[in-house]
C-alpha cells in the first residue's frame, strides 16, 4: 500500500491518475496526505533529501535517482549581531540551489510515470536542476526561458544537454501557456508551481526536516527568499509535518524575502487580500527591471499559497531594494566567506532588516535560507559591483605585496 495519497486541495477528493498536475473532478490544486502512523527516516540516504522519502510522494524508494540533493549544511553567522543566527548554505546542492530538492522529486515522478521528455519554464535555478536532474535519469529535457536571459544561465543547460527555447513575455504568463500545451498534449511539466506540477512542492519541505535533524529543535525564526512562494510555503509544511510526528514543539514564524516593487505578496499579506483576481487588478507589470531577477515575479505563480502560510506561522514579509541586497551579497562574501547570487543577497537584507526591527528575544534562534551561489551570477554581479585589482610589475611586487599586510 502506498504511503501517500494525492488528494484535491479544494473538494477534497482522492485524485488517482498517476499524471494528473491538476483535479481531474474541479481543476483544483492538488497536494498530498501521508501515512503519519509509521514515519521512519532512511538511513540508507543519510547525506541526502532522500532519507525524508516517507514524506515525499515517490512510489519506489529503491528506484530513486539522484545527484545527492540536500544535506546541505547548516553555518553559524558571525557578521549579524549576538543573536544565536544561522544560514542554511543551499549553494551546496548539486546545481547550486535549492530547486535541486523540488527538481528531485519531479524527475523522479516523471520517470515512475514514463515521461522521457520533461518541459519546464525558468528564469535560471530550476532549469539548470531540471537539466542536470533530467540527464541523470535519461530523460531529455525541454527549458523554455524568457528572451534575454544571460549566457552564463543558458549555457550549462546545453552542456547538460537540455533544449533551450528563447521565448519574448512575460514569466508568468509563459508559465501558464507552458503548462497548458502540456496538458493538452500529454507532456510532463516540471515548472516550479504547485499549479504546473504539485510533486516538486513536495522537495522543499525536506529544508525543514534537515534544519531540525541539525540543530535539535526548530528554530524560532526562518527567513526565506520569496519568488513564487513555493519554497517558503513548502518549508512551512515541513515543520507542520515534525510538529505532527511530535519531533519539535513549536513550529518557527517565517519571514518571507521579496524585492521592492515586486511585492504583491506582501500587498497580499499586509491588506489581507483574500481572492488572487484583486492582486491581478494592480499594476506590478510597469515595476522596472531588477538585479533580484529569481525573485522579480510580478505575479508570483504560487499566488496566496505563501501569504497564508506566513499568516499560519505568525510571521510576516519584509521588502528590500536591490541595492541593500548587493550590500548583504558583498557582506555575507567578506564577512562569513560565503558567495551568494544578489537575488538571495535579499534573504540576508531582510535578516538584517529583521535584526533592527527589534522583534527578536534575546534568545531567539533566527535560520537564513541563502539559496543560490554566486558562480551562477558572476557577469550580472559584475555589472552593479565592478571589481578592483591591482596592477603591478615584477620590481614593485614585493612592496605591493608586503604593503598589504600593514593595512
Ligand atoms: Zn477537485
Amino acid at each position: 500500500m502506498s504511503h501517500f495519497k494525492k488528494v484535491c486541495l479544494e473538494c477534497a477528493q482522492e485524485e488517482t491518475d498517476p499524471t494528473a498536475m491538476a483535479c481531474t473532478e474541479c481543476c483544483g490544486l492538488l497536494g498530498f496526505n501521508y501515512n503519519f502512523k509509521d514515519v521512519c527516516w532512511d538511513d540508507r540516504f543519510r547525506n541526502n533529501m532522500w532519507r525524508y522519502w516517507p514524506l515525499l510522494p515517490i512510489n519506489d524508494p529503491n528506484k530513486l535517482v539522484t545527484l545527492d540533493e540536500g544535506g546541505t549544511p547548516l553555518i553559524p553567522t558571525r557578521a549579524y549581531g549576538d543573536h544565536e543566527i544561522y544560514v542554511k548554505d543551499e549553494t551546496r546542492n548539486p546545481t547550486g540551489s535549492h530547486k535541486d530538492r523540488a527538481l528531485s522529486v519531479a524527475i523522479n515522478h516523471g520517470n515512475s510515470i514514463g515521461a522521457q521528455v520533461t518541459y519546464i519554464v525558468s528564469t535560471g535555478s530550476a532549469g539548470i536542476s531540471n537539466a542536470a536532474l533530467s540527464a541523470r535519469a535519461s530523460m531529455r529535457s525541454v527549458i523554455v526561458m524568457c528572451e534575454g536571459t544571460p549566457m552564463e544561465r543558458l549555457y550549462p543547460l546545453y552542456m547538460l544537454g537540455a533544449t533551450i527555447v528563447e521565448v519574448s513575455g512575460d514569466i508568468d504568463l509563459i508559465v501558464d501557456l507552458v503548462a497548458d500545451i502540456c496538458r493538452k498534449n500529454g507532456l510532463y511539466s516540471t515548472s516550479t508551481s504547485r499549479k504546473t506540477n504539485p510533486y516538486q512542492s513536495e522537495g522543499n519541505k525536506t529544508i525543514a526536516y534537515e534544519i531540525v535533524d541539525q540543530l535539535g529543535k526548530a528554530p524560532d525564526w526562518m527567513v526565506v527568499p520569496v519568488g513564487g512562494g513555493g519554497s517558503i510555503s513548502g518549508i512551512w509544511r515541513g515543520f507542520c509535518d515534525l510538529k505532527r510526528l511530535n519531533l519539535i514543539t513549536t513550529c518557527p514564524k517565517m519571514i518571507g524575502v521579496v524585492p521592492h516593487n515586486y511585492n504583491a505578496l506582501e500587498i497580499a499579506f499586509d491588506k489581507g487580500i483574500a481572492k488572487w483576481e484583486d492582486i491581478l487588478d494592480m499594476p506590478f507589470n510597469d515595476a522596472p527591471p531588477s538585479v533580484l531577477v529569481k525573485l522579480a515575479h510580478p505575479y508570483p505563480p504560487d499566488q496566496l499559497e505563501s501569504p497564508h502560510a506566513i499568516k499560519a506561522s505568525g510571521g510576516f514579509f519584509i521588502s528590500v531594494a536591490d541595492e541593500d541586497a548587493l550590500n548583504a551579497q558583498q557582506k555575507v562574501g567578506h564577512h562569513e566567506g560565503l558567495y551568494i547570487e544578489p537575488s538571495r543577497g535579499a534573504c540576508l537584507a531582510g535578516l538584517e532588516k529583521l535584526v533592527d526591527s527589534g522583534k527578536l528575544q534575546s534568545k531567539d534562534s533566527v535560520i537564513a535560507m541563502i539559496s543560490g551561489s554566486g558562480f551562477r551570477e558572476t557577469a550580472t554581479t559584475m555589472e552593479y559591483r565592478p571589481f578592483k585589482k591591482q596592477s603591478t610589475d615584477f620590481k614593485n611586487l614585493s612592496s605591493t605585496l608586503v604593503k598589504e599586510a600593514q593595512v
